[in-house]
């Protein structure tokens, strides 16, 4: 059994702990050689960016083809685990193409840093007092970003929410510019709160951003054409749509299909990706009911539009963008000019991605197309290498039974050869 007290493991330099572990996980040395090869990242870099680091998790990288979004051709980087979903958001923009491809537009990259007050004795002169103070505040807060302040962003607005349960959170509204924007609204936040207490008598407690940035909204909008989809697939992908707006168990697996790309896209790019899922998830949720982050309604031609608004905090600067080495690749691949366009390839993406999926669920289902996709992963799980995993995955494909079973039976007759 292992001992998980290691004590100091922490302290350790990056190769004494992998060391460490390779000696106490029993890793044979193909494993440890495995382990050792940390790719684009440099020991040196890993141990800054997380701790207790031992080596990297490799994701393959993809990039999903045929964008164009506001008359302007991209070509988007997508990190994830999972077949069939760039190949879904290719064919999505694909068909969109046809009629010019993705309109966006976003809202300005502001954040919302949140101050807790809590046993507040009286709300109302407390809220007066801020709100009276609310230039000295922002001036203060702003005295923290001075960069961010020359780039034209900063503390913008503050805004009181009484809560109830004795409690009010003052908003402090951000203008984050290229920055995803957490260090600087939670330093900005930290600095006031002391400021608050002083103005109002009142305790402070939690001082950070939300996640739930309903002020950094991307949109995009595409047309396909009843042409080619067909009356039946454009009427199946309504009814999906309806029955995501009307039930929260079949609006989770719609949104999470959205996130398929956004979250991909969001990894490349060295974001944050439980920040975008978490207020993606919030959005959809705010009027009381979980809804569809997409909505779809046919034209008065009887072609399908498609609809997509969602919560962008995407940086181009700051966290890990910059100094990802990957992640800079990825960004140079998709020629961004600022963290704004990037919010709107995201929506724009998760449109395609959503549209895909539910035109396939409409018509043939998903699994046929995705089984396919998917053979080459089956036949490696039954245990195929090297040249068999093509061998393996075709005689899959062929025998219309694309299972585990089927795999390592056809595995055991071709080894058996
Ligand atoms: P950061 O602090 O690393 O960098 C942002 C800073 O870069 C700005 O504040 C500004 O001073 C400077 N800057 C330079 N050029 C800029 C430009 N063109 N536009 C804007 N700013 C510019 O990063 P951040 O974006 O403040 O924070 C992101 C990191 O915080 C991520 O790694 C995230 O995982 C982490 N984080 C997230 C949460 C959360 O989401 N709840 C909480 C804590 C930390």
């Amino acid at each position: 059994m292992v001992n998980s007290n290691l004590e100091g493991f922490y302290k350790k330099n990056f190769n004494a702990r992998q060391k460490e572990i390779i000696k106490k996980a029993g890793l044979s040395s193909k494993e440890a050689k495995m382990l050792k090869n940390s790719g684009s990242l440099d020991s040196g870099l890993l141990d800054k960016m997380i701790e207790n680091t031992i080596g990297i998790f490799e994701l393959p990288l993809g990039i999903a083809n045929y964008f164009k979004i506001n008359g302007k051709d991209y070509l988007i980087p997508m990190a994830i685990e999972e077949s069939s979903v760039v190949a879904a958001a290719s064919n999505g923009a694909r068909m969109a193409r046809e009629t010019g491809g993705f309109k966006t537009k976003s809202s300005k990259p502001l954040m919302i840093g949140q101050i807790q007050l809590v046993n507040v004795k009286n709300a109302a002169k407390t809220k007066k007092l801020i709100q009276k103070n609310s230039g000295k505040l922002l001036k203060l807060a702003n005295l923290q970003d001075k960069t961010l302040v020359k780039f034209g962003g900063g503390a913008k607005k503050i805004e009181i929410r009484n809560i109830g349960a004795k409690m009010l959170v003052v908003h402090l509204i951000v203008d984050v510019r290229d920055a995803m924007g957490a260090n600087a609204i939670n330093t900005m936040c930290e600095v006031l709160a002391p400021e608050i207490e002083k103005l109002t008598g009142e305790k402070t407690r939690l001082r950070i951003i939300s996640n739930l940035a309903v002020h950094r909204l991307a949109e995009a909008k595409a047309k396909w054409k009843q042409k080619t989809l067909g009356k039946d697939v454009i009427k199946g992908i309504i009814e999906a749509y309806n029955f995501a707006k009307n039930d929260p168990f079949r609006a989770t697996t719609h949104n999470k299909g959205i996130m398929n790309g956004v979250a991909a896209l969001t990894i490349a790019t060295g974001n944050d990706f439980r920040a975008i899922e978490a207020g993606a998830h919030a959005f959809a949720s705010l009027k009381g009911k979980y809804k569809p982050l997409t909505k779809f309604y046919k034209d008065k031609k009887g072609d399908l539009i498609g609809e997509i608004v969602l919560p962008v905090q995407f940086g181009l600067v700051g966290g890990t963008t910059k100094i990802h080495p990957k992640a800079q690749l990825c960004l140079k691949i998709l020629k961004v000019k600022n963290a704004q366009e990037l919010g709107e390839v995201a929506a724009a993406l998760g449109l395609a991605q959503n549209f895909a999926a539910l035109r396939a669920l409409a018509s043939e289902g998903i699994q046929k197309g995705h089984m396919k996709l998917h053979a080459k992963n089956i036949a490696m799980m039954a245990g195929a290498k090297n040249k068999e995993i093509e061998k393996v995955s075709k005689k899959l494909v062929n025998s219309g039974q694309i299972s585990f079973d089927m795999a390592k039976r056809i595995l055991k007759e071709l080894r058996g050869k």
